[in-house]
Order: C-alpha cells, then structure tokens, then sequence
C-alpha cells in the first residue's frame, strides 16, 4: 500500500453516475491527489437495506455502475480497496431463497449459519446476552421456510443480512470465489469487512477469538497470495484494537476521529497524546468514513477505562449534538433507523461547528499521526450535514452519505476550506520524510508531531491556546512555513 492519501467513497453518491464516471473525476478535477480509493461496495445491489453491504449477488458489479471492466479500468488510475462482505450475505440473495423453498433439501443450506450450528442443544439465556453485538436486540433471527418449519438463522446485523458459515467448504468455496474475482479485476486492498464477527463458539462473546484470528490470518495469506493486501475492520475498545494490530496485517485506527474532536472541542490534547504514544503503526487512519463516530473506540467498556472517560465521552456527544445544531441528535442512536448504537452519526465538518481552522487543524493531525491517511468524499469536501436525505430516508447514517453531482462538486472545491485541505493532502503526499521516523511530544494545549528521515523534516505545531497551527519543513535545503490559516486565505 502506498503511504500516500487515499479516498473512501460510493459511485453513485459522490459521481451522481458510474465507475466511468469516477475515473473521470479522478483525472480530472481530484487528478493526482489519490494514490487509493476505497470504493465503498458496489455489488448487487447497491441500495439494499444496508447500502450495499448486504449483497444479494456479491460477484456481480450493480448494472447501474457499470461492470468489472470498468473497476479493472479505474485500477490502472489508482490502487482499489473493495469489502470482502465477509460474515453475510442478503436474505433475498438466490442461494438463501433456496434455502426457505427447501430447506434442509437445498445444496446451500450448509452456507448459511444457524442457531443450532453452535448451539445444538438449545441457547441459554446467559449465552446469549455474551454474545458481543451491533444490534441491541439478539443476533437470531426467526425464517419461515416454505415447509412452515421455522429456523433460527445468525444475524449479527439486521434481519436481512444472514450469516455465512465460513467455516463450511461453502462457506470458504463463497469467499474465495469473490477473493479470484478481486484479484482478476485489479483489487488490490481488501477491507475485511466486520470480520471480527464471523467466528461463533458456544459460552464466548462469538467476537475476535482466537479462531477468529487464525481465520482472519489464512484469509490475509490467502489474498496475499492472490497478490492483495488485507484491512481488518474492528470496532473495539482500543485495547482490544491494539492487540488486534499485532495479529493483523492492517488495522483502522478509529479512536482518532473522537480523540481528535474531543482535543480541539474541550482544548485538551492529554488523551490525544496518549493514545498516540499506543496507537498502533500499521493503521489506516480517518476521521470519518460512511459509518459513524466510533465512541466505543475511545471510551470506556464494561469496568476498562477509555482514553476518555465517560464524562468526556457524554461532553464529546453533547458538543458534536450542539456544534450541529441538533442535526446529529435526529440522526443518532435510536432517534433514527440504526444499526450501530454506539456510533455517533454527524459530518465531521459539522461535529466541528463547520469551522474551517479547526478543520484543517483535525485534517493535519490526522495527516501527520502514524498510518496511511483516507479521506471520506463527504470530508474532502467540507460537506454539512444532509438533512433532507435523512428525513427521506430516516437512515441515520445518510446525514454523512450525501448524493452529490458535478455542480455541486465544482462548487465545493472552489471553497477555502477545500482547497486549504487540497493542498494538505498534497503535502502528505508528496513530502519525503512521511516516510521516515515519526516523533511526538506535547502538553494539554500544546502539540508537536513530526516525521524525519536523514535529510528531511516536517513538523506540525498546534498550539491550543493561542488558537494556531503551523508546519515547519526542509525540503532539498529550502525551509519553510504554512500557517493553517493563511492557507485557508490564499
Ligand atoms: C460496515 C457497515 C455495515 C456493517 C455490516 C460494517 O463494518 O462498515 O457500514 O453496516 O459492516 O456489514
């Protein structure tokens, strides 16, 4: 993977077209500024009940985008991060129809994972409620089959997203079926999509076991070997999160988002710092992606204390509700349609009160904290809330999922905000000692990152109470200065 600035988007919703599209707008008007895009799924369909992550035919590119061809093509601009749907696939995908039509009779009745599969005598109670989960009821869900029979299927996320087996021949044969199809058609990132979920054994929390591991493990080598690189994507509680990034090629580090508007929202670096003192190296970093901002990622779980302690974590809630003008509060836990409680759902511009310093100052942060840096489409351009989606849709996530087209695209890159964040990215992109040693220090108003290498330096300075940021950097001799705010003036 290159260490260089990546974009996470959907098709449709940042093009208002297809994969040709994208291409286009690629090298064209965002031409150069990504070495990577994580396209966000684009299998059929792409308008299911969890935007596309409940694939009803998870080999086959939505018509509406175009074809394989087409992300063949866009992989010869950029290199290309697709999901793996690892855990489940859609309850109308034609493999589960077959499934209730015949049930114990169909050939894909092994594929998908039921109740009894782990449990075979029954579930308790108990063992239930250990069950680590998304969703705030239980993980089963109750299928009709033709025959009237009715069979309790696993379903981690909603009731239309059944579990894989991925244990079973089938469940492998489904899996490495779509990981051929990646690598014949240019992916080169995998993001293993909530893949700390697929393994399930009786009397265990059935999340990020130790044969979770080992499966998480033969999938990567398996990519690996198919020539891709994998991304395991895990909300945690950050310890768990670090003890993952051992075990894993490649994590999100997504206790970066929080931590970085609780400093810039409370004037407090402290947990900041001391995250990334911890942080793992062999991170993606964001501050937002398609889901929401992860407060699991940074406070505190059961009797484990966060890196920002329940009172900083409600603060943290209350600030980004209020910096929205109670935007987020319509979008968030169970105010609206939503699958993951514990996310808070809200642009990152807006969380911000849409103020373009601060935004830059959360930009550099991220830029200049250890890992490859993504870029959210909604984030690149500073966009606001989309409430109007929301209230059609009451899908607490689309307030940060906006369908944009080219107008509207020209007209956010011709703001400040964007263009100031533009030449940030460059910067990360092209500065030589991002790829040298990082350094840290600071105090709670005060923060000092820099990388160096044996010739080169760059060092942003953020100082919290005089309100300012600066990078400092050498390049072939030359010195130089960018205040964050004149960048947003020239
Ligand atoms: C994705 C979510 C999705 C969930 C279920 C997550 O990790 O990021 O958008 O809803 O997996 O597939």
């Amino acid at each position: 993977m290159h260490n260089k600035v990546q974009l996470i988007t959907y098709v449709d919703r940042l093009t208002g077209s297809d994969l040709n599209g994208l291409t286009q707008l690629l090298s064209h008007e965002l031409d150069e500024l990504f070495a990577g895009v994580h396209l966000l799924p684009f299998f059929y369909p792409i308008d299911g009940s969890d935007a596309g992550f409940d694939p009803i035919n998870h080999a086959e590119v939505d018509s509406r985008l175009g074809s394989w061809q087409d992300v063949k093509q866009l992989s010869d601009h950029c290199q290309i991060m697709a999901d793996l749907i690892v855990n489940h696939a859609s309850a109308q995908s034609p493999q589960f129809l077959d499934v209730i039509d015949n049930g114990k009779q169909s050939q894909y009745w092994p594929l998908f994972l039921k109740q009894q599969d782990v449990f075979p005598d029954g579930i308790t109670d108990h063992q239930a409620e250990a069950i680590y989960r998304p969703r705030p009821s239980r993980c089963f869900s109750a299928k009709m089959l033709k025959s009237s029979q009715k069979i309790n299927f696993w379903t981690t996320f909603t009731d239309n997203q059944i579990d894989i087996n991925v244990e079973h021949p089938q469940g492998q044969a489904y899996l490495e079926q779509i990981l051929s199809l990646f690598a014949d058609n240019g992916i080169k990132i995998i993001r293993l999509d909530a893949a700390g979920y697929a393994i399930k054994r009786p009397d265990t929390s059935c999340f990020m076991l130790d044969e979770t591991f080992e499966f998480i493990d033969k999938l990567s080598q398996r990519a690996n070997q198919l020539g891709m690189e994998t991304v395991a994507e895990i909300h945690s509680h950050y310890q768990t999160q670090i003890e993952v990034a051992k075990r894993v090629h490649r994590v999100y580090d997504f206790a970066l988002p929080p931590l970085v508007l609780h400093a810039l929202l409370a004037n407090d670096f402290d947990a900041l710092i001391a995250w990334l003192k911890i942080a793992p190296r062999n991170c993606l970093t964001v501050l937002d992606t398609h889901d929401g901002i992860g407060i699991i990622d940074a406070g505190p779980q059961g009797d484990k204390p966060g890196l920002l302690n329940e009172e900083q974590i409600n603060q943290l809630v209350e600030s980004i509700h209020h910096n929205s003008g109670g935007q987020s509060r319509l979008a968030t836990g169970s105010a609206a349609n939503n699958l993951d409680l514990y996310q808070v759902n809200c642009s990152y511009y807006d969380a911000l009160a849409s103020n373009d310093f601060h935004y830059l100052v959360a930009r550099a942060i991220q830029f200049f904290s250890p890992g490859v840096p993504q870029v959210y489409y909604a984030g690149l351009l500073a966009m606001h809330n989309d409430i109007d989606l929301l209230a059609q849709t009451q899908e607490g996530r689309d307030i940060n999922r906006p369908y944009l087209d080219q107008d509207k695209i020209h007209q956010q890159l011709a703001l400040p905000v964007v263009k100031g964040l533009i030449e940030l990215i460059k910067l990360r992109n092209t500065h030589p000692a991002f790829n040298g040693q990082f350094h840290l220090a600071g105090t709670q108003q005060q923060l000092e990152l820099s990388w160096r290498d044996n010739h080169n330096q760059i060092e942003l300075t953020v100082d919290l109470a005089n309100q300012s940021a600066v990078i400092r950097h050498a390049l072939d001799g030359k010195r130089q200065e960018i205040d964050l705010k004149h960048l947003l003036n020239d």
